[in-house]
C-alpha cells in the first residue's frame, strides 16, 4: 500500500501507518477472509497500487496505539499475547494474530476501538466469528479455548448521554462475552474450508467478473419507504416496502411516501479497494462526488 500525506502530518504518523508484516502469496489473514470475497481479492491483488492518505487512517492508529500500550503491561503467568498462528487449509495458509489468550481460563480477549453505535445496536456477529476462528486455530495447535470476550473501547462515547439516555452504554469500555461449543468449532471448520475453495475459484476471475459484494457486505441497509406528514421533516414510520407504507397512509397515518435509497456505506467510506472495483465506479462514485 502506498501511504500519502496530503495534510502534511508529522512523518512519525506516516511511518506508524506502514505495516511491518508481509504476507506470503498463499497466506490469508482471518480479517481478510471475513470480508466480501470481491473486496478481499481486489485488496490483495492490488495491494501495491492501493493508495491511502494518513489523514484517513487516524482511527486505525488509535487501535494500534491501544495494542502498543497493552504490550507494556506485565503478562500473566499463563497468558500469551499478540501471537500469530498459521494453519494450512487446502492450498492456503490461514493466518491470525490474537491479542491475548489465557491458557488457565481458556479465554481469548480482543480489544476493539469502535463506535458506541456498534454496542447500542449489538452488532457483534462479526466479532464473534473472528474470535471463534482464533479459538478454532488455538484448538488446532493444542490449546483449549471455549470462551472469548471483546473489550470495547468506544471512541465516541459521551458521558452526558450515558447519564440520561435509555439503552446508552454506561461506560466506553464494556466486555462482550462469547462461548463456543464443539458444534461451533465443527461449523466454522466447514465454513473455512468452503471459503477457501470459493476463493480458489474466484481468484481465477478478472476484477470485473468477481461477484459484487452483498448489500450486507456493502453496509447497505436497503431502501426505506418513509411515511411523511405535510409540513413535518421527521417520518411517521419507516417501512422496507412501498406497499406497507401505502397501507399505513390508507389508515390515515400519513400524507405521502418519501423513498430513501440505501447507501453503500462500505464502498463510499471504508473500502480501500474501491478504485479497482467496477461496481464502485459505475454505481457509487458519482454519488460520492456529488455529495
Ligand atoms: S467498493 Fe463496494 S462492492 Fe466494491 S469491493 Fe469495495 S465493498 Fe465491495
Amino acid at each position: 500500500m502506498i501511504i500519502t500525506n496530503e495534510e502534511g502530518y508529522p512523518q512519525a504518523l506516516v511511518d506508524a501507518c506502514q505495516s511491518d508484516y508481509e504476507l506470503e502469496p498463499n497466506e490469508w489473514r482471518v480479517t481478510s477472509l471475513l470480508k466480501g470475497p470481491r473486496e478481499a481479492i481486489l485488496e490483495r491483488r492490488h495491494s501495491h497500487e492501493i493508495t491511502r492518505d494518513v489523514s484517513d487512517m487516524i482511527w486505525l492508529l488509535f487501535g494500534t496505539s491501544v495494542h502498543s500500550l497493552l504490550e507494556r503491561v506485565p503478562i500473566g503467568p499463563l497468558e500469551f499475547r499478540e501471537e500469530r498462528i498459521k494453519i494450512p487449509i487446502g492450498g492456503y495458509v490461514l493466518s491470525g494474530k490474537f491479542d491475548s489468550y489465557d491458557a488457565g481460563e481458556k479465554l481469548l480477549t480482543d480489544y476493539k476501538t469502535c463506535s458506541v453505535w456498534q454496542i447500542i445496536n449489538k452488532r457483534f456477529d462479526h466479532w464473534r466469528q473472528q474470535l471463534l476462528i482464533y479459538a478454532w486455530m488455538l484448538e488446532k495447535i493444542g490449546f483449549e479455548c471455549n470462551q472469548a470476550r471483546v473489550m470495547t473501547l468506544a471512541k465516541d462515547h459521551r458521558r452526558s448521554l450515558a447519564k440520561f439516555e435509555k439503552g446508552y452504554p454506561r461506560k466506553p469500555g464494556q466486555a462482550i462475552p462469547f462461548t463456543f461449543s464443539k458444534k461451533d468449532f465443527g461449523d466454522i471448520e466447514v465454513w473455512l474450508i468452503e471459503r477457501f475453495s470459493e476463493i480458489a475459484r474466484l481468484e481465477q476471475l478478472p476484477d470485473d467478473q468477481l461477484p459484487v459484494c452483498t448489500p450486507e457486505e456493502r453496509y447497505n441497509s436497503g431502501t426505506k419507504y418513509a411515511v411523511m406528514k405535510k409540513g413535518k421533516k421527521r417520518a411517521v414510520r419507516l417501512f422496507d416496502n412501498a406497499q406497507a407504507a401505502q397501507d399505513h397512509i390508507a389508515k390515515g397515518k400519513g400524507d405521502f411516501v418519501e423513498i430513501r435509497h440505501g447507501e453503500d456505506k462500505k464502498c463510499m467510506d471504508y473500502c480501500v479497494a474501491c478504485e479497482f472495483c467496477n461496481y464502485y465506479k459505475e454505481k457509487v462514485e458519482k454519488h460520492v462526488q456529488s455529495a
